[in-house]
């Protein structure tokens, strides 16, 4: 059976591979900032985020 605790953590849409991920013990202090699922989806929403600055101005 699935861990029950992980019905009470905070849940959030990784907008990279539209996948949500739960609250992590190392995101505790800063889950307010945390978007990505894990450092690959950061990496490429850090370079979508950057083009999207560009194609912008
Ligand atoms: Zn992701």
């Amino acid at each position: 059976m699935p861990n029950r605790q992980q019905e009470n953590q905070p849940t959030k849409t990784c907008p990279v591979c539209n996948r949500d991920f739960t609250w992590r013990k190392k995101w505790e202090r800063d889950w307010e900032q945390v978007k990505y699922c894990s450092k690959a989806c950061g990496k490429k929403g850090d370079v979508l985020a950057a083009k999207d600055a560009k194609s912008a101005k």
